[in-house]
Formats: C-alpha cells, sequence, structure tokens
C-alpha cells in the first residue's frame, strides 16, 4: 500500500502477531556534499537540523521499543519488558560520522537504552556505522567504540583521485587508508570498505590497481559494487547529456572477474554477488546485519526513507510486514505518532512477494535459497506454480547458470554475475497460468 507520507504511521505495522527482530536500521540523512551517483536519501544540512533529528530519533526508538514487545506478544511471544534483545545496529546514511560528536552520545544514550545488544551467551551484537574518511576522526572512532561499535563500513568507492572526482566523492585516496587505520587504533576490529566498479574512465588496470590497495590495508570485508545509474541522480543527467560515456559491458564483466579472482587469492570468499568476507558466508566477517535482509530476517528500521521488515506469526507460508519511512526530514520532524515515523509505504504479508524477496536476495548468497521453502511461497501465491518453479530451476541448471546443493539452489560462478535474471525468470514461471 503506497500511503500520503505522514497519513499512516508505522503503528499499523505493530498491528499484526510480529517475531522478535533480529536487527536494526537507522538512517541518518545528512552528508557535507552530494555524490552525483547517489540515490539514498540524504542532503547537506543547511539549517542546522542535527540536533532536532537525533531528538526525534531517540523518540522513536523508544517507541520502537515499546511496539515491538507489544507485537511480539500478540504473536505468542513472552510479554516481555525492559530492552529489546538485537543481534545487529547498522546506523547508515547519509554520512553518520558527520553527526557532531554530543549528538553520537545522545544517541548511543538511546539505543543502549532501549535495546540490549548482549546476545545471549555473552556474544556482542554486530553494531556498524557506515563513515566517510573525511569525516571519520579519531576521537569519534574512539567516543563510537566507547558506545559499542565494533565495526565500521568506510566508502572508500576509490583509489584513483580522478575516479573520486568523476563520482563526486570529497576525500582523497590517501585518507582512507589513514581512517582505516585509526579506527583500528580506537579498537574496532572489524572494519570494512566499499568499493565501485565501471566508473566511466576507469580501466581494468585501474581496478586491479583499487583492488591491491584495499588488499594493502588487510581488510577481512570488503564490498565491490558495479556503478548504477538510478532515475534522477546528477550522474544519470550527466550520462544523458553525454558527458561521458559508461563502462563499456565487457570492461564490466572482466572488473567483476578480477575482484573474485584477487580477492579469492588473498583468502577472502564472495558470499553475496557484491560482498567478500575472510570465512565466508558462516564466518565471522560476513555482515550479520546484511545477512538478515538477505535472509529476510526481521528488522526494526528508524530515521527518514528507512525501510524494515518483520516476520508475522500464523499465515499460509512465512511472510512480513514491509515499510518505508516517509522520506522527508520535514515530514519525520512535524508527524509524531507517540514517537513512531510517518510512513509511504506499508506491505501486508504477501506470499508472491515473499517469493519474490527470497529470489531476489537469497539467490545472491553463495548459500543460495532453500527450494522446499521457495516452493512453498510459490505454491501459496499461486497455487500449482511449484512444479513450475522446479521446472524453471532446472532448466537454469541445464544453462549452466544454478547448481542444486542438497536442497538448495545456488548460482555458479557463471550465473553469479546474472542473478537479478535468473531471479525474474523464475518469478516469470510462477506469474504464468
Ligand atoms: S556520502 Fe554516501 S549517502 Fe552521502 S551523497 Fe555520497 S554516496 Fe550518498
Amino acid at each position: 500500500m503506497r500511503a500520503e507520507p505522514g497519513g499512516v504511521s508505522a503503528r499499523a505495522v505493530f498491528a499484526h502477531p510480529i517475531t522478535p527482530p533480529e536487527a536494526l536500521y537507522i538512517h541518518t540523512p545528512f552528508c557535507a556534499h552530494k555524490c552525483h551517483y547517489c540515490d539514498f536519501y540524504s542532503f547537506v544540512d543547511t539549517r542546522d537540523q542535527q540536533p532536532a533529528f537525533v531528538e526525534r530519533l531517540a523518540r522513536e526508538l523508544r517507541a520502537l521499543a515499546e511496539h515491538t514487545r507489544a507485537g511480539v506478544s500478540l504473536g505468542g511471544g513472552p510479554r516481555a519488558g525492559g530492552r529489546v534483545p538485537l543481534g545487529s545496529v547498522f546506523v547508515g546514511g547519509g554520512t553518520p560520522s558527520l553527526l557532531a560528536p554530543r549528538l553520537w552520545e545522545r544517541l548511543l544514550v538511546a539505543i543502549h537504552e532501549h535495546f540490549d545488544l548482549t546476545a545471549p551467551g555473552g556474544v556482542p551484537a554486530e553494531f556498524t556505522v557506515e563513515c566517510n574518511p573525511e569525516s571519520a576522526t579519531p576521537e569519534l572512532l574512539r567516543l563510537l567504540r566507547g558506545g559499542g561499535v565494533n565495526r565500521v563500513s568506510m566508502g572508500a568507492q576509490s583509489f584513483h583521485a580522478a575516479h573520486l572526482r568523476t563520482l563526486e566523492r570529497i576525500h582523497t585516496p590517501g585518507r582512507v587508508g589513514r581512517a582505516v587505520a585509526d579506527a583500528r587504533a580506537a579498537g574496532i576490529e572489524r572494519v570494512s570498505i566499499d568499493l565501485i566498479y565501471a566508473v566511466p574512465g576507469q580501466s581494468p588496470q585501474d581496478w586491479r590497481a583499487d583492488l591491491e590497495r584495499a588488499l594493502s590495508l588487510s581488510l577481512d570485508h570488503l564490498s565491490c559494487y558495479n556503478l548504477t545509474y538510478e532515475p534522477n541522480t546528477a550522474m544519470t543527467v550527466r550520462l544523458a547529456r553525454g558527458e561521458f560515456v559508461p563502462a563499456p559491458e565487457d570492461d564490466e564483466l572482466a572488473m567483476f572477474d578480477l575482484a573474485e579472482e584477487l580477492l579469492t587469492a588473498a583468502g577472502l570468499t564472495r558470499y553475496e554477488v557484491s560482498n567478500y568476507a575472510r570465512g565466508g558466508i558462516h564466518g565471522p566477517h560476513a555482515c550479520r546485519h546484511n545477512l538478515a535482509y538477505w535472509r529476510q530476517g526481521g528488522w526494526l528500521a528508524a530515521g527518514p526513507s528507512a525501510s524494515g521488515h518483520l516476520r508475522v506469526r500464523g499465515g499460509a507460508a512465512p511472510s512480513g510486514v514491509r515499510w518505508k519511512n516517509a522520506p522527508r526530514l520535514d515530514t519525520y520532524l512535524s508527524r509524531d505518532d507517540g514517537g513512531l515515523a510517518p510512513v509511504c509505504d506499508l506491505e501486508p504479508p504477501d506470499p508472491a512477494r515473499a517469493l519474490r524477496e527470497r529470489l531476489m536476495t537469497g539467490l545472491r548468497l553463495s548459500e543460495g535459497v532453500d527450494a522446499l521453502a521457495a516452493a512453498a511461497d510459490a505454491e501459496a501465491a499461486a497455487p500449482g506454480s511449484a512444479a513450475r518453479l522446479r521446472h524453471c530451476a532446472q532448466e537454469l541448471v541445464s544453462d549452466g547458470l544454478l547448481g542444486v546443493h542438497g536442497q538448495r539452489w545456488a548460482l555458479t560462478r557463471r550465473g553469479w554475475p546474472l542473478a537479478d535474471f535468473v531471479a525474474r525468470r523464475m518469478m516469470s514461471r510462477v506469474g504464468e497460468p
């Protein structure tokens, strides 16, 4: 359901009997500069709205915790008081490292006041903050560590000044290594960096140099994203104006393969189409928070434009309720339903959507998808379609794009770059009469 921003609040989410969430995502919308390829909700704060935002966020976190406890007891779970236990927190944006330290202190207090980040058995929750190299100062990193942050995801994107300029990133290549070293010196054990390939003008040799430079930082996790031209970004407008030519498709594929070759040789394993970790998907370095997304787990969402998903008990096939907070800071600040945020999208449990999400995100993982669960989703979405789904999987196996591993379907090496195509093809068969 698409709602008027502010017309519906996240209260409607918690009318469902939910299972306990695993994770919490918090969106901070402020950036120092708008990068030309970016379509996340973010902007340059010229009105000093950070303090009001953090206070509003603290109210939302309190409300989310209260409503989560009520929704879980509705679902047959214990009527618990106290803090809501979580396996992971991820603060993204935007540029979370741009928040002033005193506001970070306030936010950290609010998070710990309402959520328990000590998992059963004493394993601490994974607590990630996205940082940009230019704003991740040693002082801030120490403050974050003191507040329980144990993972940083650093937006490096490239080690070539020319490509950073094309992307309109404002840091210099040398700043990345210093920020990584500062994070480690602050005691943050897990540091990941993001890189972008297929930037206009970037050659496979440039990309090789980026990967080698990243590997020289002894990272245990690395994300390599193919540059995409999202609608309404400055990059897409410049492309339409003919200001540059996009990277040739052959180069894109060569860069995809190069990442696999160099990173695998360095001991990292591709566990998702764009993500590598030492030890792979079941190792200690894979991003637990993102795995909750990719495995259709339950997560809460706070902040403007943040999206959440909670599993709902009961129903023909497991599914969840999905929502997105309204994507404007002004709306977020002015509409406050007992702390809950206004939402612009609210999608009740729906087996067809559950199957689409399982295929679109699950097939991107090295572990693939559970074939029995996918067939159950398909049958619930369209009776009689499970057989068509299995038949389509067999065709994809014959085409060399899919492999069968016990009860799971997983992409082959040839299938990795075609994950979306494979998922769409399987989905289209379910929709056939
Ligand atoms: S720093 Fe990140 S969120 Fe901000 S504009 Fe750049 S890509 Fe977007």
